[in-house]
């Protein structure tokens, strides 16, 4: 395989272990642009601005040396040259990413970085949310990977090893807010580029849908 696969869609589908998985089957380098947004939110909580004061959230992403690597079976994420791969995953990032994100500024610059370390590849798998409508609208193959909001908000679940009927909703509710919040940005829709396959993994499992976007890479 030669060209570049984007999966988008939102969280909670799976996407980032089937975009890996997906990479590995090619032969290809994989970008997580979900891990580099992360990356920004460290550094504008390390500098401890608001992170809903836009300006201050521009200058501190615009100085900070966000870099993550390329290769499908290793993570690294690291910004100013200190590793913050598994601090990317917690809690506070998460709940503060969405404000990060929303930033223009902190997308052109993102959106600019994604595309030379997409260009210095052959072939790669590139999973966010406006990979196919914004980042890369030439992509060889564009993958919208969707799932009911239950079925997302349970594979959260047993991800973070919680069991309460009242815990699984509050992730479902948690998700939701972040599908509105991510979707109420003109410059970053949260929907299938117009050429895009939906592929809904609400009743496959993983290898299901690797399988089924393999196939869609190679035809
Ligand atoms: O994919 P992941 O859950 O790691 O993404 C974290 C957040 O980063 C999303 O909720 C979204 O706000 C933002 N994001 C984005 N554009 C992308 C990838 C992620 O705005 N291409």
């Amino acid at each position: 395989f030669r060209g570049q696969v984007t999966l988008d869609g939102p969280s909670g589908t799976g996407k980032s272990s089937v975009a890996r998985a997906v990479a590995t089957r090619l032969g290809a380098s994989y970008l997580d642009t979900g891990a580099m947004y992360r990356a920004a939110t460290v550094a504008v909580l390390d500098a401890g601005v608001d992170p809903e004061d836009a300006e201050a959230v521009a200058r501190v992403v615009a100085g900070a040396r966000i870099e993550v690597g390329t290769a499908a079976d290793t993570e690294r994420v690291e910004v100013d040259g200190t590793d913050v791969a598994v601090r990317i995953r917690g809690a506070e990032v998460t709940r503060n990413v969405s404000a990060v994100s929303a930033v223009p500024a902190v997308r052109r610059q993102l959106v600019d970085q994604q595309r030379s370390l997409v260009a210095a590849a052959d072939a790669v798998v590139v999973e966010g949310r406006d990979i196919g409508t914004v980042v890369l609208p030439d992509a060889t193959v564009k993958i919208y990977l969707t799932a009911a909001p239950e079925a997302r908000a349970e594979r959260r679940a047993a991800q973070l090893g919680l069991t309460t009927p009242d815990e699984v909703a509050e992730l479902a509710a948690d998700l939701r807010r972040r599908d509105e919040y991510d979707s109420s940005r003109a410059d970053s829709p949260l929907r299938p580029a117009a050429d895009a396959v939906v592929v809904d993994s609400t009743d496959l499992d993983r290898e299901g849908v690797v399988d089924r976007v393999v196939e869609l890479a190679l035809t």
